[in-house]
C-alpha cells in the first residue's frame, strides 16, 4: 500500500456518525466542539428594551426640542427593571427608566437622561429623539427558531455566554477520545524503575501520551507489555474495554518477538485493513478497525512511531474529538544538503533547523539511523517529504519543512 492508499482508506473506514457524544454542563463545555445545531426557543432580548438611563417617551412629543427650546412632559412614574410596567405612556407623557427595563406601552422611544432636566417636578427634553430611538427591539438579537450555534464550532467564552442566553445548562458535544497508549517488548522498562541490564527505558508511552494530548484526545497510559501472546491479548482487550481508540507501539516487524499485528487482527471484526505501508521510516505500521475502534500499531523506534502518529493517527484523533483535521505548519528552507528517497517509498527526512548565509533557513537532516536511534527526536524540528516518483532533492533546492513541534 502507498502512503496515499494508507491514508485513504483510514479516512474512509472512520464514519464520523459513529463518534461517541456526551452531554456536558455549559460550565465544562470550554474547548469542547459541539455536536448539535442549535436553536433559539425565544427571542432575544424577549421585550423591547431600552438601551439608556433616560425616560420613556412618545418620540413625536420630543419633536421640536433644542438646547434652548425644550419641550415639556409629565412624569408618569418610574418602570422597575426586572418586571412588566404597569404604566402605560399618553400624549404627553414620560417614564423614568433604567438600562435594560421594558419599554412600556404607548412609549416607543427614551430619552437619555443627559437630555434633560426636572424642574418643578416637570420634564425638560432638550432634544428631540427618533422613534425606537434607544430601544432594543424584542428578538433583535436573536430570533425565535433561529440556529444560533452549529455542530462542530469550538466552545469558548462567547458561544457559551450565548448558550446561556437561551437559558441552556447543558450541551451536545463531541467526547474527548480515550486514547490507550501500550508499549510493547521485553526490553522496554518504564522510567522509574531500575534498569537491568540489556534494558532501556520506555520512550514512546511517554511521546504518544503527549502526542495524544497536542491532538485533542485524553490519553490512557497503559504501560509496558511483553512480547507474549497472551499477555498481549489481555493488554489490548483491556484497552478496547476503556479506550476510544488505541495506540501500541513495538512488535510489528518480522522478527520472532513482532506478534503485534496478529494479536490485533484477533481481537475483532473488521480486523487490520493496513498492514504495511510503503513509507521510510515506518513500513511495518498496522492499522486496525476493532469495535468501530481504530488501532495502530506504530513501529518501536521512537521517531518512527511519533512520526506515523503525525501522520496517520493525529487527524484520526482531531476527527473524533470533532475538529477538522488540521494541516500541520511548514516552513520554506533550503535543503542543507542531498536528501535520497528509500527505493519507491514516501520518504520522510528529520531536519533541524538553522540560520545559513544571509541568514537563509536551513533544513539540515538529522541522523535517525543506528546513531541516532534516540537523539534525533530531542533534534529534529520537524520533517522533509521525498514523494515515490523522485530520486532525491538536491543540497540547497527549496523544502517545505512539516513542523513537529507546536503543531496543533
Ligand atoms: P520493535 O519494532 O519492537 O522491534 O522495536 C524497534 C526498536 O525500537 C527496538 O530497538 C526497540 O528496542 C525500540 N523500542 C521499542 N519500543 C520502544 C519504546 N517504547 N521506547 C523506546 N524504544 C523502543
Ligand atoms: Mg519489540
Amino acid at each position: 500500500m502507498t502512503f496515499d492508499e494508507a491514508k485513504k482508506v483510514v479516512d474512509e473506514r472512520l464514519k464520523p456518525e459513529t463518534f461517541v457524544e456526551e452531554e456536558v454542563s455549559l460550565l465544562d463545555a470550554y474547548n469542547r466542539v459541539l455536536k448539535e445545531n442549535v436553536v433559539s426557543a425565544l427571542d432575544i432580548p424577549p421585550f423591547n428594551r431600552s438601551t439608556v438611563d433616560g425616560f420613556a417617551v412618545k418620540a413625536k412629543d420630543t419633536f421640536g426640542a433644542e438646547e434652548n427650546q425644550p419641550v415639556t412632559l409629565k412624569v408618569r412614574g418610574v418602570v422597575n427593571i426586572g418586571e412588566l410596567p404597569k404604566i402605560r405612556i399618553m400624549k404627553g407623557e414620560a417614564a423614568e427608566i433604567v438600562t435594560g427595563a421594558p419599554i412600556p406601552e404607548g412609549a416607543d422611544a427614551v430619552v437619555m437622561v443627559e437630555d434633560t432636566n426636572i424642574e418643578a417636578k416637570e420634564l425638560r427634553v432638550y432634544r428631540a429623539i427618533t422613534k425606537e430611538g434607544n430601544v432594543m427591539k424584542k428578538g433583535s438579537d436573536i430570533k425565535k427558531g433561529e440556529t444560533v450555534l452549529k455542530t462542530g464550532q469550538v466552545l469558548g467564552a462567547s458561544q457559551i455566554g450565548v448558550l446561556a442566553a437561551l437559558g441552556l445548562t447543558k450541551i451536545k458535544v463531541f467526547k474527548v477520545p480515550v486514547v490507550a497508549v501500550l508499549s510493547t517488548g521485553g526490553e522496554v522498562t518504564e522510567p522509574g524503575k531500575e534498569l537491568p541490564d540489556g534494558k532501556i527505558y520506555d520512550i514512546n508511552a511517554y511521546s504518544l501520551n503527549t502526542a495524544v494530548r497536542e491532538s485533542g484526545g485524553k490519553p490512557l497510559y497503559l504501560g509496558v507489555v511483553p512480547d507474549d501472546k497472551v499477555a498481549l491479548r489481555k493488554a489490548l482487550d483491556r484497552a478496547l474495554a476503556s479506550a476510544d481508540m488505541i495506540l501500541t507501539s513495538g512488535g510489528v516487524s518480522v522478527g520472532p518477538h513482532d506478534l503485534t499485528p496478529q494479536i490485533v487482527d484477533s481481537l475483532g471484526e473488521p480486523g487490520v485493513f493496513v498492514s504495511g505501508i510503503a513509507v521510510k521510516p515506518g513500513k511495518p505500521t498496522t492499522v486496525a478497525l476493532v469495535e468501530r475502534k481504530p488501532v495502530f500499531a506504530l513501529p518501536g523506534h521512537p521517531t518512527s512511531a511519533l512520526l506515523i502518529f503525525h501522520l496517520l493517527a493525529r487527524p484520526v484523533i482531531q476527527l473524533m474529538s470533532g475538529r477538522t483535521a488540521t494541516e500541520a505548519k511548514t516552513v520554506k528552507a533550503l535543503a542543507g544538503k542531498r536528501m535520497f528517497q528509500a527505493k519507491g517509498r514516501r520518504t520522510f527526512v528529520m531536519v533541524k533547523l538553522k540560520r545559513g548565509k544571509s541568514n537563509a533557513l536551513v533544513a539540515e537532516p538529522v541522523e535517525t539511523g543506528a546513531s541516532g536511534a534516540i537523539t534525533t527526536l530531542a533534534k529534529a524540528d520537524g520533517f522533509v517529504e521525498i514523494p515515490e516518483n523522485q530520486q532525491f532533492i538536491d543540497a540547497d533546492e527549496e523544502v517545505d519543512v512539516v513542523l513537529l513541534k507546536g503543531t496543533v
